[in-house]
């Protein structure tokens, strides 16, 4: 009866570990992750066609290559 006690003490302790270890991973991937989300949409690119530089999220993409309008995008 205590050898069961001792055995469930241990399992349990391993399992509170085991949550108590992986919850703040999985808070900090998701914390990276919004994280380079942020740096990707600030990243400035380079217009192809007049050298200005703008926001990832402010660009056009238009065949791989970034524009900064519609002008530039040739649209
Ligand atoms: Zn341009």
């Amino acid at each position: 009866m205590i050898l069961k006690f001792i055995i469930f003490t241990i399992v349990a302790l391993i399992i509170y570990k085991f949550v108590g270890g992986r919850f703040p991973e999985l808070g900090s991937i998701r914390k990276k992750r919004t994280e380079k989300k942020q740096i990707e949409e600030d990243t400035l690119v380079e217009c192809a066609k007049c050298s200005t530089f703008v926001t990832y999220k402010e660009s056009i993409i238009v065949g791989g290559k970034a524009y900064c309008s519609k002008e530039c995008a040739g649209f």
